[in-house]
């Protein structure tokens, strides 16, 4: 599968490194179940001037369906 290139909205920047939010920044379900751990939020972030390009999940099976 051919890797879509992403390029910064705020500078056309073509650099982009990931982070991933942690900790209280965890995205679970919502409506919140009781033993999910959440998972991480993982961002793709502009190397030149920081922006977020993208934010994700890595398992968006886990969520329930918006309504
Ligand atoms: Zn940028």
């Amino acid at each position: 599968m051919e890797q879509k290139q992403e390029v910064c909205p705020h500078c056309g920047g073509t650099k982009l490194v990931a982070g991933v939010q942690q900790q209280q920044g965890r995205v679970w379900p919502y409506p919140a179940r009781g033993l999910n751990l959440g998972q991480e939020l993982i961002h793709i972030i502009c190397k030149s001037c920081g922006t977020v390009v993208r934010s994700y999940v890595d398992y968006p099976e886990d969520l329930k369906d918006f309504k």
